[in-house]
């Protein structure tokens, strides 16, 4: 899978500046520091994409990305870069502002078509799993990445995410996709997981 090419459209404060064409989206979504620019670059192959949303007052923003690809299955897409979630010592600020505007993404989106839960690899979150349980609950199962795996020694892998998995009650059948920005691990499956998405 080749990306063609991948431009930033804009951030959005509000519901009024989301799409409203026929585009497939892809969303995104973690706590800061799980290495979601990282996944974004990594994923779209380019390097600097994902730090228009790192840019002063475009963190806690939605930021859109069109994308063409050479894949007939994701030939043009909009990869949306969702605000990241826990900053513990401001946590509660962050939620209010947070929670809202991810909300109105999401509420009625016909466009969407999967949501990406980003999660640490070592890391047990409370805030993982709430962000994990409520999307079920409106019925945007998300697809689950383990980042950072490179970090793990072989040794370590299997227990680290089963332990994962059984922290954030995954449903039976629901794997984690483990992904390094580092090494390009798990950049095929997630493609495969996102194609599979869209076609259905
Ligand atoms: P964001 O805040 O979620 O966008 O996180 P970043 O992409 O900026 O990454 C946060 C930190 O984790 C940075 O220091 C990255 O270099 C590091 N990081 C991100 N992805 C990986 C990865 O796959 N492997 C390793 N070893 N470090 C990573």
């Amino acid at each position: 899978m080749k990306i063609l090419t991948a431009e930033f459209i804009r951030s959005c404060a509000g519901p009024e500046q989301f799409l409203k064409g026929d585009l497939p989206e892809i969303a995104f979504i973690g706590r800061s520091n799980v290495g979601k620019s990282s996944l974004i670059n990594s994923l779209l192959q380019r390097k600097g994409l994902a730090k228009v949303s790192r840019t002063p007052g475009k963190t806690r923003l939605v930021n859109l990305f069109q994308i063409t690809s050479d894949d007939p299955g994701l030939a043009h897409f909009v990869l949306v870069d969702l605000p990241g979630y826990g900053y513990a010592r401001v946590s509660k600020a962050m939620r209010s502002q947070w929670a809202p505007l991810i909300e109105q993404y999401l509420d009625g989106n016909d466009q969407l078509r999967a949501v990406v839960v980003l999660v640490e690899s070592r890391v047990l979150s409370e805030q993982d799993h709430q962000t994990i349980a409520w999307l079920s609950s409106v019925g945007r199962s998300p697809i689950v990445v383990a980042t950072k795996v490179d970090k793990l020694k072989m040794s370590e892998r299997v227990g680290a995410l089963r332990r994962l998995y059984e922290w954030l009650e995954l449903d039976e059948g629901d794997g984690i996709i483990a992904y390094s920005a580092v090494t390009g691990e798990g950049r095929e499956r997630l493609w495969a997981a996102l194609k599979e998405r869209i076609r259905t």
